[in-house]
């Protein structure tokens, strides 16, 4: 079996068998022996791709984890679907895959920037749109999410991406080892992940469990601009930004006087004494 979560992912397969074939109308379902496609899952939207069986290429349409297997949908297949042990060949689309994996690694440095820019910051997780472009992200905080704090967010952001800090992927045993070995640890509460986890580790920024894709250093996720259009739902705050092809506006060096990078996220975002804000 293929690992889908290596380093450099394998976006295409010499022959590989066909475990289980299932005709579902017009298409056919199958298990192959080797899967390097990824279905949807932790808000990044699943993979687009193909399989070639003989002569014929069958666009993937969806691909569903079921019972610890993947079956991939092949749309059209239905009419004369591969046999169980016939060799077909996959090929994963190579640019949705890049899109999908900037966009991933952006919401892990909106949350991270987030943390660092709010109290009791508690993540409750990222969805990104099925073109690969607009990313969300939904959490809690004491803090007041106003403009400037968007804006600190921001420029949070665009900083860590100016980085280019490694991006890499290791497995903890438990959530407490994750919490004891990485500084900039951040889970979501209500997940209740227990056992083996797969942590992605932005170097000194942010250690997160996660199962999607991600870019190689945080350089690679390039320009974006952040929306301001915050919203409120119940006591989880949402925003989003979209990917550009180029920084499309700055905030003016006066946003950054007296930026304590380092302070940060130890910064109060409201006066003292005030209680926590609630819209
Ligand atoms: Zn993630």
């Amino acid at each position: 079996m293929t690992n889908i979560f290596l380093r450099e992912p394998k976006l295409y397969t010499n022959l590989t068998a066909v475990r289980r074939v299932s005709v579902v109308g017009t298409d056919a379902a199958v298990v192959l022996d080797q899967n390097i496609v990824r279905p949807e899952g932790g808000g990044q939207p699943r993979d687009h791709g193909s399989v070639t069986v003989g002569d014929q290429v069958f666009p993937i349409g969806q691909v569903v984890k079921s019972e610890g297997e993947t079956w991939l949908r092949l749309s059209g297949a239905g009419s004369a679907p591969p046999e169980e042990g016939e060799l077909v060949s996959v090929s994963v689309d190579r640019e949705r895959r890049a899109t999908l994996s900037k966009s991933h690694s952006l919401t892990h440095l909106m949350m991270a920037a987030g943390k660092k820019c709010l109290e009791d910051f508690d993540s409750k997780g990222a969805a990104i749109d099925e073109a690969g472009q607009i990313v969300t992200i939904s959490f809690r905080t004491s803090s007041v999410v106003d403009d400037i704090a968007i804006n600190m967010i921001d420029a949070v952001v665009r900083h860590l991406v100016a980085k280019d800090a490694p991006v890499t992927f290791t497995t903890v045993k438990s959530l407490e080892e994750g919490a004891k070995r990485f500084p900039r640890w951040r889970v979501d509460s209500t997940l209740g992940l227990s056992g083996k986890i797969r942590v992605v580790d932005i170097a000194g920024i942010d250690a997160n469990p996660c199962s999607g894709s991600h870019v190689e250093t945080t350089g690679d996720v390039g320009p974006y601009r952040m929306f301001h259009d915050l919203v409120l739902d119940g006591d989880i705050y949402r925003f989003s930004a979209e990917r550009t092809r180029t920084w499309m506006y700055w905030f003016g060096e006066e946003a950054l006087i007296g930026f304590d990078w380092d302070g940060l996220h130890t910064r109060p975002n409201r006066p003292e004494g005030t209680p926590p804000h609630v819209r």
